[in-house]
């Protein structure tokens, strides 16, 4: 107790300000340094927008003299959560075209698409992602054909949900200068207007770019929606140099308020940002790294994998780069200083990472905090490599429950035991870093701990949980989607946890997490979300109901 007090006279003392903000009777909820949980009732924050310091249940702290004095009501106040993998300027496109997420058949397809373009009757092109035809009766993909029947007239590109496959109308082929003689190009495939991995670009390039102002509107939604689910910072993955300028012109602005750790799109941003950047506009915004693709993805048969599919013996998937291209790729992004995060989702890529890797090690030490994203499908024998050579494995979680009946038709029964293993992961000595590679998934990352605790969705499917023995327990969850994904992106030092010096990052949540079942964690409602000590959104009251429990 009078340790806390004699800490709380320090701080005062090395920050006389009259405008300190202490929030009182909170039920604060963060992961600590030894990764157990923490708890504290009050925290005082500077008018700096750092944290001076919290105060534990038992502490007997005095009332800074004119600070600013908040009740927080009893609510529950977490770190702001940070979501390791995310697409920022994605998920604001994606929020502004055609949404297709959900849709349950080809015709509920049809539907949306005649309702947006009668709605969008000036968009010169009809750009929509998000189907996904395994939750469709007939498990087809759509064609051309299919698209035609209700946009003839102007071009139409809707991508999977997965981003690993479009499927494009006459219009947008002849665009494209598409023709039936057009051959797929390696790692890629066309057939009936649907483009398979390195085939999208075939007609994705025919696309006119975003405008500025396009773009500037895009960030301006993304953030709304992170900042709705109480996500305060992203490693922002595979920014191309049009999303890094919108970025740019955001923090030169004051409008950029979610931090970003940025992972350039492959090497083409090299010419403009040849090496890491600093932190820029108080944190906000740093070039980190540079992100790659080993492979694709498994609902189209595109991830790389060491034996055959199971559901189609005749491939193993797409192997983006010989050993020597991957190893030069990487070479190059480290000898400019950069984190390297690779894409890996197959058991064949994850093994050709960790190896480009283990080489990189030998060369620049454990502490390039080497990525790999997603790491869906491992050899359980290649999982104990990833902690000598240092490789955070970067995983999103709604991933295992959005997956698991086509894993188990892709990959078969005898190969799950690394299918999306988290707690293999962390028991091997590896650092973990959680997030939702938004928006392929929901940004909220609430879901994400409910499925990291339960293998389970949000309807509590499957009973007892999908190979539960990979579940985590809900302190490792919370720490790979605040100190794990800080750490990931070299940040820990910032943000991750309310500590003396961090910013003051924080949301006030409408349940205890650590006292709800996993189908109640999911559905958790986030009513405000601070960033550096000011409160920059809050719910709107309605009917009463989202405050309550
Ligand atoms: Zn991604």
């Amino acid at each position: 107790m009078r340790k806390t007090v004699l800490a709380l006279m320090a701080a005062l003392i090395a920050s006389p300000s009259w405008s300190d903000t202490l929030i009182q009777n909170i039920n604060g909820i963060q992961v600590g340094t030894d990764g157990k949980i923490e708890q504290f009732d009050a925290l005082l924050i500077g008018d700096n927008g750092r944290v001076i310091n919290i105060f534990r249940p038992e502490a007997d702290y005095a009332v800074p003299t004119g600070a600013n004095v908040i009740d927080g009501g009893g609510h529950t106040l977490l770190p702001g959560l940070i979501d390791a993998h995310g697409h920022v300027l994605g998920l604001g496109f994606s929020a502004l075209q055609l949404d297709l997420v959900g849709t349950s058949s080809l015709d509920d397809l049809k539907k949306r698409l005649r309702a947006y373009a009668t709605a969008h009757p000036d968009a010169r092109w009809i750009l929509g992602r998000g189907w996904n035809q395994e939750l469709w009766p007939v498990k087809q993909f759509p064609t051309a054909a299919d698209l035609d029947s209700v946009v003839s007239d102007r071009p139409v590109v809707l991508e999977r949900v997965d981003g690993h496959a479009v499927v494009a109308n006459s219009a947008a082929m002849k665009a494209a200068g598409v023709t039936p003689e057009t051959k797929s190009p390696p790692g890629g495939r066309i057939e009936n207007g649907l483009f398979v991995d390195n085939a999208i670009e075939l007609v994705s390039k025919a696309v006119p770019p975003a405008t500025a102002a396009e773009s500037d509107q895009a960030l301006a939604k993304a953030q709304d929606i992170l900042l709705s689910y109480g996500v305060t910072g992203v490693g922002s993955m595979s920014t191309s140099l049009a999303d890094w300028n919108a970025m740019r012109r955001a923090g030169e602005a004051g409008r950029l308020n979610v931090r970003l750790m940025v992972y350039a799109d492959a090497l083409g941003l090299l010419g403009e940002v040849p090496n890491p950047t600093d932190w820029l506009y108080r944190d906000r915004l740093r070039m980190v790294g540079i992100k790659f693709y080993a492979d694709g993805a498994l609902g189209s048969r595109g991830a790389w994998l060491k034996q055959p599919y199971s559901d189609k013996p005749e491939t193993r998937g797409l192997q983006f780069h010989s050993d020597a291209e991957m190893f030069q790729l990487a070479e190059m992004a480290a000898a400019h200083g950069f984190q390297i995060a690779t894409h890996a989702i197959g058991d064949a890529a994850n093994a050709q990472v960790i190896s480009t890797y283990e080489q990189l090690t030998k060369k620049y030490g454990t502490n390039r905090r080497w990525r790999i994203e997603h790491f869906q499908i491992a050899d359980p024998a290649d999982i104990p490599r990833l902690a000598p050579a240092g490789i955070i494995a970067s995983m999103q979680p709604t991933h295992q429950t959005s997956d698991r009946l086509m894993a188990e038709k892709r990959l078969g029964p005898n190969r799950l035991a690394g299918a999306y293993a988290w707690q293999t992961v962390l028991k091997s000595g590896a650092k973990l870093a959680f997030g939702t590679d938004f928006p392929v998934e929901s940004s909220n990352p609430f879901p994400g701990l409910s499925a990291a605790v339960s293998r389970q969705d949000m309807e509590g499917q499957p009973p007892g949980g999908w190979i539960p023995a990979e579940r985590v327990t809900f302190e490792q969850a919370l720490q790979a989607y605040t100190r794990g994904a800080a750490f990931a992106g070299f940040a820990e030092d910032k943000i991750g946890s309310l500590e003396p010096g961090k910013w003051a990052d924080f949301v006030i949540v409408d349940r205890d997490p650590t006292k709800v079942d996993p189908q109640s964690l999911a559905r958790t409602q986030v009513l405000e979300t601070w960033i550096a000590g000011k409160k920059i959104w809050e719910r709107a009251p309605s009917a009463g109901t989202e405050r309550g429990r």
